[in-house]
């Protein structure tokens, strides 16, 4: 059911004037000859239809330039208040653009659409569209579309009778419109907010919005909004008893109306008057500023309007005691009556005829009439209190909806940023970890690299550079050991001093170098010789040293005698020719057991009796028991 309030009718006009004339970016977007136009809509609509009607047809060649014709055609249709019109124009522009190619323009086809669909009496119809838009502006940050749209809706919601949620539009609307601009102006949303409370029967909490709006418009060339808050304020005016301010505003309000050539504007503010002359008793008056508004109203087809005015000239007859009048003009005001979409206005008609029927006599069918219209009075009031009332409660159960909403919301994000400082975690424990390895193997490979650095210094400190042998102190330092061991264990222990026999010929004759090539030579042989177990290292220039552990004195000879007779083959592997390549050996045994110092004090003796006795031999030693 839609309770439509007179003045809201005329106020959409403006309401949608404003919108229409819209944002800066509207401008902005709308090519050039369509810009200058849009001006004229909040000044002059009459004059902005006669002058598309008659637009050159270059201006209208691609569909863009038509859309944008059809938008100014429904908004121009709009503000004279001709709904069906402004229907038909919205729809030819939204044939032309598509939501994914020109959102803006199809939005605002939209909207415009939705406000004629207002006027026309189906508030609901435009609601889906208009929520598109207002989510679209958000998304966009299209801050002149979403007042439009908040204010669109606003206006949609007050026809729906959810006056709160029109409030909460209209009012963020409010906040959000900059206080002085070409465009939409805080004004119009004070305008619109002046609206709900005038519905709402609150004259005076609309008081002041009419009047801010009144005060801005007075500042601009946009006369027709002026006139239209000039009678918001007038009604208000009068309604809160201010008779002589509120019958000058709605003269003010009349008289721009009409250098407008806005007929139905002033018709509206012509039947405000009559009204208050009837009240004053100035029936005259009243009955001639209610015929011309009546004529007025007849030629726009404005029918809430012409009901309005009709049952008004009813009661203007009714108190000048015509009663046969005034019951012409009620029954011309119940034709005007669709008792679906208006059941007030049949309640009250059903009143008015209660007051004709006592004027003529007839009380008991009036008594009845007027009993039968209070109760269903009172029914559409109850009905209207619980659809409020259900309404309050579905917005509270939103509200509570979107509180949870929110919640969840917040416990989302938290788990996200938990799941964050985790995963952050979890990065920093890897990178810690490939660290970890890093530094690890690092240290292995020094320590490695220490390692194998310590051993090739120990190999050096234990090498003698020339033979590749042990060197001396070596040499000594493991006889000493195997000499140790040999006593406490009392294996068989061999040692033998091998020197090369006139080593400073060799050396005279193949000078040093050579020498060292023979020295070279004979290392080789004797590690090709012995055994890996045995020790064999150079104790002197041309002086070694061999130890046998776990070797016979028998062994040993034949192995020493192996050895002299391979140092002889050194000669051919050098052809030499005048040289001969010689050692004499000195070998000795740990029987009886004797320490390395001793063994070596032996062998060194053999060693001299193998020179003596002619060198070039092994002379074993034999010990003093055997
Ligand atoms: P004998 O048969 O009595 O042992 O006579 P010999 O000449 O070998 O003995 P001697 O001890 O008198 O001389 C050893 C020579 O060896 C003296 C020295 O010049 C030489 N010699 C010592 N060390 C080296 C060396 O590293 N390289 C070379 N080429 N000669 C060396
Ligand atoms: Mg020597
Ligand atoms: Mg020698």
């Amino acid at each position: 059911m839609r309770l439509l309030s007179l003045t809201g009718l005329l106020l959409y006009s403006c309401l949608s004037s404003s919108l229409y004339a819209a944002s800066s970016q509207w401008l902005a977007q709308l090519e050039a000859p369509f810009q200058q136009w849009q001006v004229l809509i909040k000044t002059n609509p009459n004059l902005l239809l006669e002058q598309l009607h008659s637009m050159p047809a270059e201006h209208k060649n691609t569909a863009l330039q038509q859309a944008q014709y059809h938008l100014l055609m429904s908004h121009a249709s709009g503000a004279l208040v001709l709904p069906e019109q402004s229907i038909q124009e919205a729809q030819a522009g939204l044939s032309l653009v598509t939501l994914d190619e020109q959102p803006w323009l199809y939005h605002q086809l939209q909207l415009s659409q939705a406000l004629a669909l207002d006027l026309d009496g189906a508030p609901a119809s435009g609601l889906d569209a208009v929520t598109q838009a207002l989510q679209w502006a958000e998304r966009h940050d299209d801050a002149n579309l979403l007042v439009a749209a908040l204010m669109t809706r606003g206006t949609l919601l007050n026809s729906l009778t959810d006056y709160l949620g029109a409030m909460a539009d209209l009012q963020r609307a409010y906040n959000l419109a900059p206080q002085q601009s070409d465009d939409i102006a805080r004004a119009d949303i004070a305008g619109a907010l002046a609206l709900v409370y005038e519905y709402r029967g609150e004259d005076n909490l609309s008081l002041p919005y009419f009047q801010e709006a009144v005060d801005y418009y007075r500042q601009q060339p946009a006369s027709v909004s002026l006139s239209i808050y000039l009678y918001g304020l007038g009604r208000a005016n009068k309604n809160q008893g201010n008779t002589d301010t509120g019958r000058a505003q709605l003269q003010e309000s009349a008289k721009i109306s009409e250098q407008l050539n806005d007929h139905q504007g002033v018709a509206y503010a012509l039947k405000e008057i009559a009204g208050m002359d009837l009240q004053a008793q100035r029936y005259t008056e009243a009955e001639r500023q209610a015929l011309e508004a009546i004529q007025l109203f007849r030629q726009a087809d404005n029918n809430y309007m012409l009901l309005d005015t009709a049952r008004l000239l009813s009661s203007i007859y009714l108190a000048q005691q015509q009663t046969e009048r005034a019951q012409t003009w009620l029954q011309q005001a119940q034709q005007a009556l669709d008792p679906v979409s208006m059941p007030i206005q049949r309640v009250e008609l059903a009143i008015q005829q209660a007051k004709v029927l006592a004027a003529q006599g007839h009380y008991q069918s009036a008594f009845d009439l007027l009993l039968q219209s209070t109760d269903e009075k009172q029914a559409i009031q109850n009905r209207q209190s619980s659809e409020q009332l259900h309404q309050l409660r579905s917005r509270y159960e939103l509200d509570a909806q979107a509180h949870q909403n929110q919640i969840l919301n917040a416990q989302n994000q938290l788990q996200q940023t938990q799941l964050q400082s985790q995963q952050r975690k979890n990065q920093l424990l890897i990178l810690l970890f490939i660290c970890a390895t890093l530094i690890c193997t690092l240290l292995l490979f020094l320590f490695y690299r220490q390692h194998s650095h310590k051993r090739a210094l120990q190999q050096l400190a234990d090498t003698d550079s020339l033979t590749g042998l042990l060197n001396r102190r070596k040499t000594l330092a493991l006889l000493q050991l195997q000499a140790d061991l040999a006593k406490r264990h009392g294996f068989d222990f061999c040692v033998a001093l091998v020197d090369l026999d006139h080593f400073k010929k060799i050396n005279d004759s193949l000078g040093h170098q050579g020498g060292d090539v023979v020295l070279k030579h004979f290392a080789d042989l004797c590690q090709k010789t012995l055994r890996h177990t045995d020790i064999v290292g150079r104790i002197g220039g041309e002086e070694f040293l061999i130890a046998l552990p776990h070797t016979s004195i028998d062994d040993a000879a034949v192995l020493m005698e192996k050895l002299r007779k391979r140092a002889e083959d050194i000669t051919k592997m050098m052809a030499l020719t005048d040289l001969q390549v010689s050692i004499s050996i000195g070998l000795v045994n740990n029987t009886p057991p004797r320490t390395a110092i001793e063994l070596l004090a032996q062998a060194d003796k053999i060693l001299y009796s193998a020179k003596d006795a002619g060198r070039n031999r092994v002379v074993v030693d034999i010990p003093a028991v055997a």
